[in-house]
């Protein structure tokens, strides 16, 4: 571990006292963990972000508790930060400043599968992958799916607004958000959206909601869009010699008129970490794509054959469709395990989720060859090529390498904002990348969205420090 931002100061501890008086008064003991062994895991998510340990974790198992707990916090002036299943990658859910971690994992029922109006109903710990298999028992399909989706939950994605593989084709979880339920810090339940497809009143609340971080309010229900399960999926693997032919077949494969449901690159040192796991991939390949199409089985078959075509006409190597089952499953496995994998490469890693116009990935594997020489440091980079979204990761072994590290990391955002991209498709901004919002928004938009928090958060008491860089 290395401390890539300095701890905030704790909080008051006449406030805590305090919260922990409420607390306990409006919950009751069995809902409360305040003892540090139990409060330590809650400091943490799966990104490198510094946290406190919190003064006490709330495990909330109703909507209620959640409102109940949010008066509490308000009441003593104590943080309280959101959680559901702590696989963030920007530290969303790492309390800063200690105080209070509301964990909505607890609430995990699927309360409503509706085959005629295709929606969901759900409560915010419902895991992603649970979920999947409820729906497509039903012959129904919700297409967000992250690479954590195994381990992760609904709350957490509607927070994060994650995205995954398929959004090259299906979009993120906003598009399938049609409504929410959610708790502020100003008071009761406010439920916005709809369960229709149409629907225009007001602002589009949950649309500002979804993707908010856990910093405008905490999820308790929400009513999502559901879409019949495709026909067939069928995999195939492209391999390239060099990361530039793979990223100029993904435009290839745009070009003749195909839209892939997933489209994952992975450049030569993602190879050696997926080699590493034990999957056989060409000696020649150094670089692969893994793509996967979908729909009515003459269609997708017919798609699948245009892909390949696309790709050897950029200069692949060879193409394989994957045996069904086995085959796509092991090379799925190795994909989702990629990141663990790849953290074993090296004693320290930093990973970006940076994002590009398709036609600007060879442009973009340029840059970081470049970053990589010009700061010496080791980059390895895979990801969603299909909608340009690529995670780029930093490795290295001594810690004094860290500021240089850091000089590259501010300089690919530059890069990628001057290619017409964003610093993050997928991920959120957190904490790590706080510091970096003004390198792509203006002031007047960040300080208009600080307006918008301090609507929902008058106090500021609701996840400080995630977005916008904490001032104390
Ligand atoms: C191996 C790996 C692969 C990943 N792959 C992807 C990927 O492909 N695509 C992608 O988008 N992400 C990916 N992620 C990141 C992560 O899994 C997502 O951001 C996910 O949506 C987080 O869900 P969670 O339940 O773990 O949320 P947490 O980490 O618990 O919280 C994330 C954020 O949501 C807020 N939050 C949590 N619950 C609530 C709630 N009930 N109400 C309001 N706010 C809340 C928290 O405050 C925090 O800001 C990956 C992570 C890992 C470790």
């Amino acid at each position: 571990m290395f401390e890539i931002h300095s701890p905030l100061p704790a909080v008051d501890p006449s406030r805590v006292e305090k919260a922990l008086r409420l607390l306990h008064r409006s919950l009751g003991p069995s809902k409360i963990i305040t003892s540090k062994d139990g409060c330590e895991p809650f400091a943490r998510d799966e990104s490198e972000a510094v946290g406190r340990t919190p003064d006490a974790v709330v495990l909330a198992s109703t909507p209620k508790d959640v409102v109940l707990t949010l008066d509490c916090a308000r009441r003593a002036g104590v943080p309280v930060t959101p959680r559901c299943a702590g696989t963030g990658r920007t530290g969303g859910a790492v309390p800063l400043r200690g105080g209070i971690v509301l964990s909505t994992l607890g609430m995990g029922d699927i309360k409503e599968i509706n085959h005629h109006d295709r929606v969901a109903v759900v409560q915010p710990g419902v895991i992603l992958e649970q979920f999947h298999d409820a729906v497509e028992r039903e012959g129904l399909f919700y297409p967000p799916d992250p690479n954590s989706r195994a381990s992760c939950g609904l709350g957490g994605n509607i927070a994060e607004n994650a995205g995954g593989p398929r959004a090259v084709k299906y979009g993120v979880t906003r598009d399938y958000v049609l409504g929410v339920e959610m708790a502020a810090m100003t008071g009761p339940l406010i439920r916005m959206g709809r369960r229709t497809v149409k629907g225009v009143v007001g602002y589009d609340m949950t649309g500002l909601f979804v993707g908010s971080e856990g910093t405008l309010g905490v999820v308790t229900e929400a009513t999502l869009a559901l879409l019949h399960k495709p026909d067939m999926v069928l995999t195939l693997l492209a391999i390239f010699p060099t990361p530039h032919e793979a990223g100029r077949a993904v435009a290839a494969i745009f070009r003749s008129r195909i839209c892939p449901r997933c489209v994952e690159l992975m450049d030569a040192g993602a190879l050696q970490a997926v080699r590493a796991q034990g999957v056989g991939i060409d000696p020649l390949a150094g670089a692969l794509l893994l793509i996967e199409v979908d729909g009515e089985g003459p269609a997708c078959e017919r798609d699948m054959e245009r892909t390949g075509e696309a790709c050897v006409a950029v200069g692949a190597l060879d193409v394989l469709v994957a045996q069904a089952g086995t085959q796509s499953a092991r090379l799925w496995a190795a994909r989702r395990e990629l990141s663990p994998a790849v953290r074993k490469l090296a004693k320290y890693k930093l990973a970006e989720d940076v994002v590009v116009p398709v036609s600007q990935i060879p442009a973009l594997l340029e840059k970081t060859e470049a970053l990589a020489e010009r700061y010496k440091v080791r980059i390895l980079t895979y990801g969603h090529a299909g909608d340009g979204n690529m995670h780029v990761n930093f490795l290295w072994d001594d810690p004094a390498d860290l500021p240089r590290v850091l000089g590259a990391i501010e300089n690919l955002f530059r890069d990628v904002i001057a290619l017409r991209g964003t610093i993050s498709g997928e991920h959120g901004i957190g904490v790590l990348k706080a510091p970096y919002l003004g390198l792509e928004q203006s002031h007047e938009l960040v300080s208009l969205q600080e307006r918008v928090k301090k609507v929902f958060d008058p106090k500021g008491l609701l996840n400080p420090g995630k977005i916008f860089p904490l001032r104390v």
